[in-house]
């Protein structure tokens, strides 16, 4: 069974409006796949993404995770995590704390917070700044700090929207082989949304693009790029 189906999904803001920002949207992940979302600015990356998080109600269509029907489950029950492009750090808080925070309100006990805490550190080379607060942190540290977050939650559907796109050419090129390890080594099913191709190409398992909220293809990269 996949891992994940969405079916038929659509997305409508507005009633009013006749337009969708997501039309038929259908695909199949399997466990462990690098999805990546590609597509120009308001084509419904975000959209899609923020209705696997829970984060925005599906208008019609069905969404299931492990062969369970997700539509209705809230944010807090889904075994899912996301990290944001603006990176959402709470200002006041540690590297340490900022890591530990989604596990200490799902009541996780402290010492296994703190042995996942510690392990995503090694992981994305933290393990020095988990004292310092994140205005003390470059745009790359802040941003390995946010995907520091979406790992320790151990969930097991990887959500990323556009991760990248508020840092320097060089940090991105870097940040991207740095995720790509990342996925090898945990092997959590991922998607990933850009408007970026380089990052699709380098990064995806499988790519869809979509255009105005409608799918145009789906494939590896070498069957979306590499044409004949
Ligand atoms: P992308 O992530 O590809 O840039 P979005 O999913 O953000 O695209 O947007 C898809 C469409 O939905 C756009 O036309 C956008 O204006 C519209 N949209 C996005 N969010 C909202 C919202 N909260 N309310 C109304 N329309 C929205
Ligand atoms: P709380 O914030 O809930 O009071 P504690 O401060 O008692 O938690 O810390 C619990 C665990 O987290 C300790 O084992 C400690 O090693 C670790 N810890 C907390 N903050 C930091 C930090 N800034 N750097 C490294 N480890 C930390």
């Amino acid at each position: 069974m996949a891992k994940l189906i969405l079916k038929n999904i659509n997305k409508q803001y507005d009633k009013a409006v006749n337009t969708n920002a997501v039309t038929d949207f259908n695909l199949q992940v399997k466990d462990g796949e690098f999805i990546v979302l590609v597509g120009p600015s308001g084509c419904g990356k975000s959209t899609m993404l923020r209705m696997i998080a829970g984060l925005e109600e599906i208008t019609s269509g069905e969404f299931y995770l492990d062969g369970k029907l997700m539509n209705d489950v809230p944010p807090s029950n889904r075994n899912i995590s996301m990290v944001f492009q603006n990176y959402a750090l709470y200002p006041h808080m540690t590297v340490y704390d900022n890591m530990a925070f989604g596990l200490k309100i799902r009541k996780t006990n402290k010492k296994e917070i703190d042995r996942r805490v510690r392990e995503a550190a090694e992981i994305l080379g933290l393990q020095d700044l988990l004292n310092r607060k994140p205005k003390a942190l470059s745009g790359g540290q802040k941003q390995r700090v946010a995907l520091g977050r979406a790992i320790v939650r151990e969930a097991e559907l990887f959500l990323m929207d556009e991760p990248l796109s508020n840092l320097d050419a060089k940090l991105r090129f870097q940040m991207r082989a740095e995720i790509a390890k990342l996925h090898q080594r945990l092997g959590t099913t991922s998607i990933y949304v850009t408007h970026d191709q380089t990052e699709a190409m380098t990064m995806a398992s499988r790519i869809v693009i979509m255009k105005d909220g409608v799918i145009q293809q789906v494939g590896t990269p070498k069957e979306v790029y590499d044409f004949p």
